[in-house]
């Protein structure tokens, strides 16, 4: 199995070297050269298997036995799992006429533990083999930065430098960040927006000697290890729903922001699952149910929401799905982002439109994604985080569907008590987290502060 890029300017390459390349050096995305396919009787057997082994079968499709030997995948594969509070990694639990999906079992509450605990274990294994070191550098608004420094604790060959603007992320994703005290964990608390922090990590991303100097690395969610771990839990749930009866489709419901996740769910279905429909859910910041609904790819302004981990404006993962629309044409990719970068949207034809009935998308605003909240609560007392309530609205009238569940509603308390009143029961893992000690160096938003920091902790 070799990947290629979006673009077209990268020689085929295998699984390895695209998780350690990340974005591709055409300033495409990884992908497969194909997809493979699964049989019916393959897609029975697997219906029986625990998450562990299926992830394991799963992901070995997208690795070749020549690049990572199977026995060292399947252990980066079983320990990367282990660290996950249910026994069944992402359980499936019936909501009155639908399911929940339940990908919030990880060290940091939120779907994004599923694939970056497995890339942690990627990167420190690749490093290990092929010698070298990795710096990750990245801000966050919350969500992923606590999962990628979860992801790398104390893994060898690595440092993870994560920037958060101090004081405007929730107590417990502060928490989450900063009571992790790992020589290699380094916390920056920017006097500033999370733009301003996103900024400062665009610009020494862009200083290239400092760059190549400092080997500095993303985990953003355009590496395709990321992807790859998401396709499981698609497989998962059908094996439970279905019990291996492959006329049985199942329909889910993805609450969206990057495109990431439903990405995830894409893939497996042209990998042959037995799928109806993919619903994509966005909040108020909708440019992927205004593309669904128009074929024009338009910027619009970021609004804050509930939803934070969903409140983007260019969906980075969508140009996969570009790809393929585009009948894996990269000259076509390479027109659409160069007008996109130049301007503020492209537009594709009718033709192309015909062939996006895979998906349907749907926005979902606040006051919707509040009701959704109360109303599934006092039906069925189950209580959903506002990013799943976002899904979750939008498969309301369609009984059946598997809603995904990204976040434990713990950690959105505010918006959990705004629907019910009361703020939501905490799990054991959040437990006693306030009285933890903490390391966060707070700094001014300043690029130079920052680079002078780094380089002070690389020595
Ligand atoms: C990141 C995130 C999402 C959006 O996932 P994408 O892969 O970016 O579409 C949804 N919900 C939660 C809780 C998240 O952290």
């Amino acid at each position: 199995m070799k990947y290629i890029s979006t673009r077209g300017g990268v020689a085929p390459i295998p699984f390895s070297q695209a998780v350690t390349m990340g974005l591709a050096t055409d300033g495409g995305l990884l992908l497969p050269e194909t997809i493979p396919l699964i049989s019916r009787a393959t897609l029975e057997h697997w219906s029986g298997l625990s998450f562990v082994a299926l992830a394991q079968a799963v992901i070995g499709q997208f690795v070749a036995g020549d690049d990572i030997p199977r026995e060292d995948l399947n252990l980066l594969i079983s320990n990367a799992f282990s660290r996950f509070s249910h026994p069944e990694v992402t359980p499936v639990v019936p909501v009155g006429d639908h399911y929940v999906l339940e990908l919030f079992h990880g060290p940091t509450l939120a779907f994004k533990d599923v694939a970056l605990q497995l890339l942690g274990n990627l990167f420190e294994y690749l490093l290990k083999r092929d010698g070298g070191r990795l710096n990750i550098l990245g801000a966050t608004s919350g969500d992923t930065g606590s999962a990628a420094i979860h992801g790398v604790r104390g893994k060898k060959g690595m440092e993870i430098f994560i920037l958060h603007p101090h004081e405007r992320v929730s107590p417990i994703q502060e928490r989450q960040m900063t009571t992790v005290l790992d020589a290699n964990v380094h916390n920056i608390a920017i006097q500033g927006t999370f733009d301003d922090g996103q900024s400062i990590v665009k610009k020494l991303f862009n200083d290239l000697d400092f760059k190549k100097n400092y080997h500095l690395g993303a985990v953003n969610s355009i590496n395709w290890a990321r992807i790859v771990a998401q396709i499981v839990y698609y497989f998962y749930a059908w094996g439970r729903l279905s019990g291996g009866n492959c006329e049985r489709k199942v329909d889910f419901s993805v609450p969206t922001g990057n495109f990431g996740d439903v990405f995830a769910g894409y893939v497996a279905k042209r990998m042959g699952l037995p799928m109806g429909r993919l619903l994509l859910a966005t909040n108020r910041n909708d440019i992927l149910t205004r593309f669904f609904s128009t074929g024009g790819y338009y910027l619009g302004r970021v609004h804050p929401t509930m939803s934070p981990s969903m409140d983007i404006q260019v969906s980075s993962n969508f140009e996969r799905y570009l790809f393929y629309l585009l009948h894996e044409d990269p000259r076509a990719v390479r027109e659409k982002m160069a007008e996109l970068e130049s301007g503020n949207g492209f537009a594709v034809s009718e033709e192309v439109m015909r062939r996006t009935g895979d998906f349907r998308a749907v926005a979902v605003g606040e006051v919707e994604t509040l009701e959704t909240i109360r109303k599934v609560y006092q039906a069925h007392g189950y209580l959903l985080d506002p990013h799943t309530a976002v899904g979750f609205a939008a498969a309301l009238e369609t009984p059946g569907v598997v809603c995904l569940a990204t976040a434990h509603p713990a950690k959105f308390g505010d918006a959990v008590k705004q629907a019910i009143g009361r703020e939501p029961d905490r799990p054991k893992s959040l437990a006693g987290l306030e009285q933890l000690p903490r390391r966060v160096e707070v700094l001014p938003a300043d690029v130079n502060v920052v680079r002078n920091f780094i380089m002070s902790r690389l020595g």
